[in-house]
């Protein structure tokens, strides 16, 4: 019996582009580390075989460039990740400290293309939503939101690729941009990029209180013009499906109502589902799932990514639900036949269930933690506008844009053989397809085999996110990003300029870029100073004519 996908009743088709690039699961943290690029390989071959593809589109983007990174990323920064490898990690032991890899953030074989790769598809991903060639993308590589400009955090390396630089894209065709986060962890390196803009809005649900990464107080809202512009709902432990929906679809409720954006980018973190090795909630995949549901009720354009998720056969299991649900069906309940169906046993099924842990999370808790949280959004009082300006060109246009046949055909007929022959080659690559034309971002091969499954550096003693009670990783809470504030980032800046995503505020903002007006809020949980952005007024150059 082929496996199940039941069409959801009343739901508008979806046109889907999902992004996946089988070379990431052959890059290792190292042995013992609970971040496992697998997972990724994992759902899709539940994906695919669940026969997902006949549903929407399969693309592998191209990977990020050096030149892309540090649009977010300082160029020393950048060009470190590019150069260490375990091999030479000795002499680079003063830039390692400096930069926070080593301990979380590994060095392992062929992290810089680990990186490009998780990036371009949530870049790519955003292009192709800006430009209606879907209303959908899905990057589960993408999505790891703690990376800071020039330090990594929380197994995230280069934050700016996996997100930011995608919100940044959407930018340029949408007024303003919403980012829910739905990961057990604050999503730190997202608000902090965006803390003073109120062209995106930042909304997280997660754990706080002795977690990980310490930051993310119902408190910290945004400063300057970007305040009520962030929002942090924390939560204890053990929260349930039903406990969780009371507040995340009231809140992103109003949210959308208030401001109403133009896209939207979910990080499905599943970290937060019951049984995960870091977690400590309690949905359930179906919990989970609602939240993909329910913002996709929106009907706004949706960059769903993937962040946090340690639990690998409960990764797979719900990203590939919620896949489905991307698609506009429900996959049955019974797993598959595919390469890892031994890591499904005993049951063999699809459901990621509940535990009967108890929920720290009182109902009493919960409405006013929503209440002060709703209260904020008062705040923000209606959408602002924002002046929009010529978009200019950029590479990424033409990668979008230079398949003039792609919207002719049906993907019904078309994917299914594109697939299927792809899913023949011996390593089981999904390639690239034939007919994009030459020099588009799927077409680029050059990284292949780059990462060799090889064992990277011994992963040390649990420190950081896998540790509770640590505040490392600093995010507003403890410094604000102020744009334009005199202090460099504690990576050091070269003399090349730098761009930081708060440049792309109006034109105000970057007048004040070397002024520090704004306040920032009391640091909450005692921790040190964050690295604050430079913003040097520097137009990004991915953005030229935006503000
Ligand atoms: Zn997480």
């Amino acid at each position: 019996m082929p496996p199940e996908m039941i069409p959801i009743d009343g739901e508008e088709k979806k046109r889907v582009c999902y992004f996946f690039d089988s070379d990431v699961s052959g890059f290792h943290y190292g042995p013992g580390h609970p971040m496992k690029p697998t997972r990724i390989r994992m759902c899709h071959s539940l994906v695919m075989n669940y026969g997902l593809y006949k549903r929407m589109e399969i693309f592998r983007a191209k990977p990020a460039t050096k030149r892309e990174m540090t649009q977010f990323h300082s160029d020393e920064y950048v060009e470190f990740l590019s150069r260490i490898t375990p091999v030479n990690m000795n002499s680079f032991v003063k830039e390692q400290h400096k930069y926070n890899v080593g301990d979380d953030c590994p060095v392992f074989d062929g992290l810089f293309d680990y990186c490009a790769i998780s990036a371009g598809g949530s870049m790519e991903g955003a292009a192709r939503l800006s430009r209606d060639k879907c209303d959908i993308a899905v990057n589960w590589a993408g999505g790891l939101h703690h990376a800071k400009k020039s330090e990594a955090s929380g197994f995230c390396y280069v934050n700016g690729m996996y997100i930011v630089l995608g919100i940044l894209e959407l930018l340029r065709y949408h007024q303003r941009v919403l980012y829910i986060d739905v990961d057990v962890h604050h999503g730190d390196g997202v608000e902090e990029a965006f803390y003073t803009t109120d062209r995106v809005m930042t909304v997280s649900f997660h754990k706080y209180g002795e977690f990980f990464p310490g930051t993310g107080e119902l408190r910290d809202v945004g400063i300057g013009k970007g305040k009520y512009y962030a929002l942090n709902f924390p939560l204890r432990d053990g929260i349930t499906n039903e406990n969780y929906k009371s507040v995340f679809e009231p809140v992103i409720r109003q949210v959308m109502e208030s401001y109403d954006p133009g896209a939207v980018v979910l990080q499905c973190g599943t970290d937060s589902l019951s049984g995960d090795k870091l977690g400590c909630f309690n949905l359930s995949m179906r919990g989970h799932a609602n939240c993909v549901k329910f913002v996709k009720s929106f009907n706004k354009p949706l960059l769903l990514v993937g962040g946090g998720g340690y639990t690998m056969r409960n990764v797979s299991r719900c990203w590939a639900y919620e896949t489905g649900l991307a698609a506009g069906v429900e996959l049955g309940k019974e797993i598959p036949m595919n390469e890892y169906y031994e890591y499904f046993g005993p049951d063999y099924e699809l459901d990621v269930k509940s535990s009967n842990m108890d929920d720290m999370n009182s109902p009493e808790y919960l409405d006013r933690v929503k209440n002060i949280v709703l209260e904020h959004l008062r705040h923000v009082g209606g959408p602002p506008s924002v002046q929009m300006t010529d978009v200019p060109r950029m590479p990424v246009d033409e990668m979008v844009e230079d398949d003039p046949d792609e919207d002719m055909d049906d993907p019904n007929n078309r994917r299914p053989q594109r697939l299927l022959d792809s899913r023949r080659q011996a390593d089981g690559e999904l390639s690239d397809s034939d007919d994009e034309g030459e020099g588009g971002r799927r077409n680029q091969a050059s990284h292949k085999g780059a990462g060799s499954p090889t064992s990277g550096r011994r992963f040390g003693a649990p420190v950081g996110i896998m540790s509770t009670g640590t505040t490392h990783g600093v995010g507003p809470s403890g410094a604000p990003p102020v744009a334009g504030a005199a202090s460099a980032p504690a990576g050091g800046q070269t003399s090349a300029p730098e761009q930081t995503a708060m440049d792309i505020d109006d034109g105000s903002l970057l007048s004040q870029a070397t002024k520090n007006t704004a306040t920032p809020p009391a640091s909450t949980n005692g921790t040190a100073s964050a690295p604050l952005p430079k913003a040097d007024g520097e137009r990004p150059k991915h953005l030229g004519g935006l503000v």
